[in-house]
């Protein structure tokens, strides 16, 4: 029997994975779709203390993030670079308030610091945001943090998983929990929904990692479970490099909403974002609400000298946080503020909340706590030192290959053997064919989305040259797969039908 069976593939479920597998426990991870598809490849791409958290007080949270941003970029570091922020000063107060609280962030982080925050002049900072609105400008506050790839590195976390034993499923959906004679969780029911067969399988201890969808599995064993969840929405736009040139990130700590909003950098263009609206249900493929848009154009307006318009989003998307409520019973076990390990009657185990720079530390706890539950034999944990698949320091030489690490040499070797696969699949995107083939040689993608989204990120950066890349796509992967004209067909439909939902 195995000892883990994790149910969800994002960066909570595949973490726990990587966790349990290295420590020595056998792990069976299933993912209904595919690895990230749910919130995992919807975030602002931010590896991060969370500057709000301080804002609240809360320095205990924010100094376990700095420290996970820390590890994370050790070992990780083909996929988490340092990125320099900008708080743009427009009243007079602005700049030592905020020059003191980021002083604060920077110290926190100890011998995680990733450089040092500073004032600015009015000329620094438009040196470094050319596109920020001069009208009333002071000045700004410079501080660093970090910035991910979201779903490439959830890709290297499955390679590492699987490198250290585990066995991950994609398209394999949980459709019930088995439990013993005690009454006790002891497995799961299943559908590989490309074959349509069902799937059994046993363990120790079961753990529900399905972020906003949390909830219904919990409902799998305890019809009655008292929902923990309130899905929230986050909506991001995404636009030309013009609007953010150069390196700079802008953080804005308080729109009239009073959230924290970001214009960054990412793969050549620009990301803003994001909002938070309340809503009944999670679904799988969110799309951003029209008011999500406008609020996030609008605060965009107020901060950028050329202002972006409707016409110039290249991309949206939604993600949902799967926010926990508080005081949800007397066995909600909080380990931190930030995300919440919940142990039902039946012993099913649920790890939500917290955010992707956590996600190592979150695991750690939740495999401590799941070693216990199931008295497995113990073990340490072993993740802050285990570097991440593909792991390499130096990666300036790639070019837009750098965010395979130590991959990369073996794309090119795909090119070397067949010249045609070197040809870009877009001009308006850095994608070759090789990509496609190495996503489904050795990266588990089965559709055109999984390229398109996931192992490549042309969905989230220009959703109409992403369309127009499908049918080539389809093509290189049908050969690659065996896959006749007709799944071809099918799948370019399918992938326009989702990628509609991010364009406006
Ligand atoms: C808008 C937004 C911006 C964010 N930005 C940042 C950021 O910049 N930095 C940061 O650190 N964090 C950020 N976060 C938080 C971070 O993205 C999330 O905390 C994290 O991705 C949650 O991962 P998860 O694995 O718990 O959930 P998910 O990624 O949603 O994964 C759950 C998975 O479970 C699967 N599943 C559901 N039901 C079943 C079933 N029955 N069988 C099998 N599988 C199932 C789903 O398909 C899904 O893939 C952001 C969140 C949002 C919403």
């Amino acid at each position: 029997m195995r000892d883990f069976i994790v149910i969800g593939g994002g960066a909570t479920g595949v973490g726990v994975a990587v966790d349990a597998a290295s420590r020595g426990y056998r792990v069976l991870l299933l993912e209904q779709d595919d690895f990230g598809k749910g919130t995992s490849s919807r975030s602002t791409k931010l590896v991060h203390g969370g500057v709000r958290y301080l804002e609240q007080g809360n320095i205990s949270l924010v100094m376990e993030a700095l420290k996970e941003r820390g590890l994370l970029r050790q070992n990780a570091p083909h996929l988490v670079s340092d990125l320099a922020f900008v708080v743009p000063s427009y009243a007079w107060w602005e700049a030592p308030f905020y020059g003191i609280g980021l002083k604060l962030y920077q110290a926190l982080s100890g011998k995680y610091g990733f450089g040092k925050s500073q004032l600015l002049s009015k000329k620094q900072t438009l040196q470094h945001l050319p596109n920020i609105e001069t009208e009333g400008l002071r000045g700004g506050v410079m501080y660093y943090d970090g910035q991910f790839d979201d779903t490439r590195l959830l890709i290297n976390m499955v390679a590492t998983a699987a490198e250290q034993g585990a066995t991950l499923l994609n398209y394999a959906k949980v459709t019930s929990l088995t439990r013993n004679k005690q009454g006790w969780v002891d497995g799961v029911v299943a559908t590989d929904l490309e074959s349509g067969k069902t799937l059994r399988a046993k363990a120790k201890v079961v753990t529900n990692a399905t972020g906003a969808f949390c909830d219904s599995v919990r409902q799998f064993a305890e019809p009655q479970a008292k929902p923990m969840i309130a899905p929230s929405q986050g909506a991001h736009l995404v636009f030309d490099r013009s609007f953010l040139p150069g390196d700079t990130a802008i953080m804005v700590p308080h729109t009239s909403d009073g959230r924290v909003m970001f214009a960054i950098p990412w793969h050549g263009h620009t990301l803003v974002g994001t909002t938070d609206t309340p809503i009944q249900k999670p679904s799988l493929e969110p799309v951003p609400m029209e008011q999500e848009i406008e609020f996030i154009l609008s605060t965009a307006a107020l901060y950028l000298h050329k202002k972006p318009t409707r016409a110039d989003i290249l991309s949206a998307f939604a993600g949902i946080r799967p926010l926990v409520k508080s005081g949800d019973g007397a066995n909600t076990a909080a380990l931190s503020r930030d995300h919440t390990i919940h142990i039902d009657q039946s012993g099913l185990l649920t790890i939500t909340g917290g955010k992707w720079t956590t996600y190592r530390n979150m695991a750690e706890d939740c495999v401590n706590q799941a070693a216990t539950l199931a008295h497995l034999d113990e073990k340490p944990c072993v993740t802050r030192d285990l570097p991440i698949h593909g792991s390499l320091r130096k990666t300036a030489r790639l070019g837009s290959l750098a965010v395979y690490g130590a991959d990369a040499t073996k794309i090119q070797r795909l090119i070397e053997t067949d010249r045609a696969l070197a040809a870009p699949l877009h001009p308006a995107l850095p994608y070759c064919g090789a990509e496609v083939v190495w996503a489904v040689r050795e990266e588990m993608a089965r559709t055109v989305e999984d390229v398109l989204a996931r192992r490549t990120r042309a969905l989230f950066l220009n959703a109409r040259a992403a369309i127009e890349m499908a049918p080539r796509v389809a093509e290189l992967m049908a050969r690659e797969l065996k896959c006749d004209l007709a799944w071809q067909q099918r799948e370019v439909a399918r992938f326009e039908d989702v990628a509609n939902g991010y364009c406006v």
